[in-house]
């Protein structure tokens, strides 16, 4: 392919007069990854400079609003405050981080400035920011005017509220007590609410993180009623069970929802590999495990949950599908479904030139210099990688060059959604 100015001009035959070359023989050629589900701001160079390493040139990114600021504020802020750190592209979600707060007209408000979906946590009552179903209907009619996807972290929070109180009643502290106060019952039947809701309301609903069986089988089911439901599994959920959840080492992987068992990480898998499941996400989070987590390591319900992942999301991904339904779940569906194609999420004339030069016949490992993520740990340090990233083209720059990183230069750009501003 030929690039220049930043975009992949021709594919095939092309004039390579004059043109630097880069060499990639015996490799496989990728468009840029996209991770659609991030948590990357105040920690934005660090992740980002992972996500390069690891081949994700894009993301879309969740923006948390301060106390009383609304959607398009917080959006407003982060594109001036955070967005010139960036070293990949990315697209915003809008969050509803104060359901009680929302009002009609904050997602148009978002919309204006190219943002083109919305997060509801159906969960976690004790932090505040829980929608229940009043606001979450209200949320998704206003979003399906716009055109916004609608992401759900579906959990059944009031009654895993009641869970969780009664083991703390019960002096159960300890890690373990996670997935017992969160079981899949309640994600399942979160899901079939949430898609219900969404149904109802004319919106486009993308599930966040699923975890298993039951609730995957929701989504079959919607689908089987005619509503176009997008689904997302995370690394983790694939490659850690439950049994990671008890030990000494369980504090290193407290997420919501929890880890399920071997059966559920086989649904998730087989749903990647036949369409039941749309994308491949990381639910990246800048968390250190000095700082933030050993030292409320006693007490299950303090411990910040979440782990780092942008940089080892795609690496793993190709000892998990083939490489044709990895490019499906980290790069095409990701586009697609978010608005950002064709610039995205393909090799083809005209598209940005975000490229990964993938070397299969080279094995690796996940070292924390390979993930070079700026944090002290990773759940997935020392795991074996069905290959290695040979080089990455980030807009047409070479970020990374026989292996090593080399974009500290390069800037990313904010990913307007047109879907959206044509809408609003
Ligand atoms: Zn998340």
């Amino acid at each position: 392919m030929l690039v220049e100015d930043g975009l992949i001009r021709a594919v095939g035959e092309v004039d390579r007069d004059g043109a630097d070359t880069v060499d990639a023989g015996g490799c496989l050629v990728l468009p840029g990854a996209i991770d659609v589900h991030t948590h990357v701001f105040g920690g934005i160079r660090d992740d980002s400079r992972s996500a390069l390493c690891g081949g994700t040139t894009s993301a879309l990114a969740f923006v948390d609003a301060l106390p009383g600021e609304r959607p398009a504020e917080a959006a407003r802020r982060t594109l001036a405050d955070e967005m010139p750190e960036s070293l990949i592209d990315l697209a915003f979600h809008a969050v509803i981080w104060e359901p009680q707060a929302y009002r009609r007209g904050d997602l148009a408000e978002a919309a204006a400035l190219g943002v083109g979906s919305v997060k509801l946590w159906l969960a976690y009552l004790e932090l505040g920011i829980q929608a229940d179903d009043d606001v979450a209907l209200r949320v998704m009619q206003e979003a399906a005017e716009l055109g916004m996807v609608v992401l759900a972290h579906c959990e059944n929070g009031r009654a895993i509220d009641v869970l969780t109180r009664q083991l703390v009643e019960q002096g159960r502290l300890g890690i373990d007590s996670l997935p017992r106060s969160r079981p899949i019952e309640l994600e399942a039947e979160c899901v079939h609410r949430f898609l219900v809701l969404a149904g109802l309301a004319g919106a486009t609903p993308y599930v966040v993180h699923l975890t298993g069986r039951a609730p995957l089988e929701e989504i079959t089911a919607a689908r089987g009623r005619g509503q176009t439901v997008h689904g997302e599994v995370c690394t983790h959920h694939l490659l850690f069970d439950r049994s990671h959840h008890e030990g000494d080492d369980a504090v290193r992987y407290v997420m919501t929802p929890p880890l399920r068992t071997g059966d559920d990480q086989q649904a998730l898998l087989d749903g990647l590999r036949d369409g039941g499941v749309s994308t491949y996400a990381s639910d990246h989070c800048h968390l250190r495990l000095d700082r933030d987590k050993l030292p409320v390591l006693g007490d299950f319900t303090r411990i910040p949950t979440g782990m780092p992942g942008i940089g080892a999301r795609l690496p793993l991904g190709f000892g998990l599908l083939a490489p044709e339904q990895l490019v499906e779940v980290a790069c095409a569906a990701p586009a697609r479904i978010f608005g950002l194609c064709p610039r995205k999420g393909a090799i083809a004339a005209g598209s940005d030139a975000d490229i990964v030069v993938w070397d299969p016949s080279v094995p690796s490992r996940l070292t924390m210099d390979v993930i070079n993520d700026g944090l002290d740990w990773s759940p997935y340090e020392h795991m074996p990688v069905a290959g290695s990233i040979r080089h990455v083209l980030a807009g047409g720059d070479h970020v990374v060059a026989d292996g090593r990183f080399a974009g500290d230069q390069h800037r990313g750009r904010y990913l307007p959604v047109s879907r959206v501003l044509e809408t609003a």
